[in-house]
């Protein structure tokens, strides 16, 4: 059955007229859905058109397995999708800021990149999320966060689980849903779209003319050092990435994020001496980039796991080295640590905890 939250407007118009009843009822449809409102309270509509959508599409919000809080007013939401026997976990958070609330999404239940340090990728990628279970997220959030005196959801950024352009028709559908400006309507320029490179992927959201920010999670400068943590960088070279990078810029004139997770491997520096530091600065000098550091938040439910963030002065000296080689670079805070932060840990303990299900 098709989700509910999956369709436009337009072709919830079209669903309506196919079932003899006035196009008008769409809009009301529409941006009751997105505010967050149930079918069943839908009070604007007849009880028999409610009746209607609840026979023809599936129309539940995910479900909040567990909730999370953190000291620092974060919050992050284990939820679910029923796909028939099974049920599909992904992770959600919550961010408070001083310039608004930022919902961090997943776009895919688990993920195929199998990048070393990742939570999300341990177990592979179980299946794509459509466009509205993405959606879904955004609207459950805001729903519980949002009160007369609280704004609700301002940001999105997609650093759930999964590889957002491995999903690309899916996340684009997802794109305009949530820039609609009959329903949620969160500005393209407020969403930051993360991708492990995949250099086609990028060119071609290029080529759509999005607004959307672009992170790209480099982790490493230099072809070498980053397939030993990143699979995907057997694939495309440094070089295609940064071409790609200059491609968005060029069609879009938006600046491009760098991520980057400092970590050790065996207690010494893996990703972040000096000299790497240099050397990743060289790489992305001379076109209007950022980069965007990160501590590396240990795999506590991964055995065996070797890689481990660095100590405070190890980092610094890095973030120094790459603003004194002239390109612009900040420490990002790991919010909701105490809260196994990190994209796809919740999942991961949870289903440690759990029977196989397969
Ligand atoms: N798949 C996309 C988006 C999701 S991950 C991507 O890889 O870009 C969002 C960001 O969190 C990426 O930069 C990813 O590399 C980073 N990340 C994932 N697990 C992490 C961890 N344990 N510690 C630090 N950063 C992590
Ligand atoms: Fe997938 Fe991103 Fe995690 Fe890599 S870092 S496994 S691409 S979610």
């Amino acid at each position: 059955m098709q989700y509910l939250y999956d369709l436009n407007l337009a072709e919830l118009q079209q669903a309506l007229i196919a079932h003899g009843v006035p196009k008008f009822h769409a809009g009301q449809i529409f941006t009751a859905l997105h505010q967050g409102v149930a079918v069943d309270d839908i009070t604007n509509i007849s009880k028999d058109l409610r009746a209607w959508l609840k026979q023809n599409y599936r129309c539940d919000l995910p479900t909040i397995v567990t909730e999370k809080r953190s000291v620092d007013g974060t919050k992050k939401y284990l939820l679910s999708y029923q796909d028939g026997e099974r049920t599909d976990l992904i992770e959600c958070v919550f961010l408070t800021q001083n310039y608004g609330n930022t919902v961090c999404v997943s776009t895919q239940v688990g993920c195929r990149m199998g990048c070393q340090f990742c939570a999300s990728g341990k177990n592979g990628l179980v299946r794509n999320l459509s466009a509205g279970e993405i959606l879904a997220e955004v609207i459950l959030v805001n729903k519980l966060n949002a009160t007369d005196k609280v704004r609700g959801v301002t940001n999105i950024v997609l650093m759930g689980s999964g590889e957002p352009l491995d999903n690309f028709d899916n996340v684009m559908r997802f794109l305009a849903l949530v820039t609609s400006a009959d329903g949620i309507n969160i500005s393209a320029r407020n969403i930051s779209l993360s991708t492990s490179g995949l250099v086609p992927q990028i060119k071609k959201f290029a080529d759509l003319g999005t607004q959307v920010n672009l992170c790209i999670s480099l982790h490493a400068p230099n072809d070498v050092l980053r397939q030993q943590i990143m699979p995907i960088a057997k694939r495309y070279s440094v070089a295609e990435i940064i071409d790609a990078a200059k491609y968005f810029f060029q069609k879009t004139h938006r600046r491009v994020i760098f991520e980057y997770s400092l970590m050790l491997k065996d207690g010494v520096p893996f990703n972040c001496n000096v000299a790497q530091a240099r050397e990743l600065a060289n790489l992305v000098r001379g076109f209007p980039a950022h980069i965007n550091l990160i501590n590396l938040n240990p795999l506590r439910f991964a055995p065996g796991a070797v890689l481990t963030p660095p100590s405070r002065p190890v980092a610094m000296a890095f973030m120094d080295a790459v603003i004194k080689s002239g390109v612009s670079c900040t420490m990002r805070k790991n919010k909701g640590d105490d809260i196994d932060g990190a994209c796809g840990q919740l999942r991961l303990q949870h289903l440690a905890n759990l029977p196989s299900q397969s």
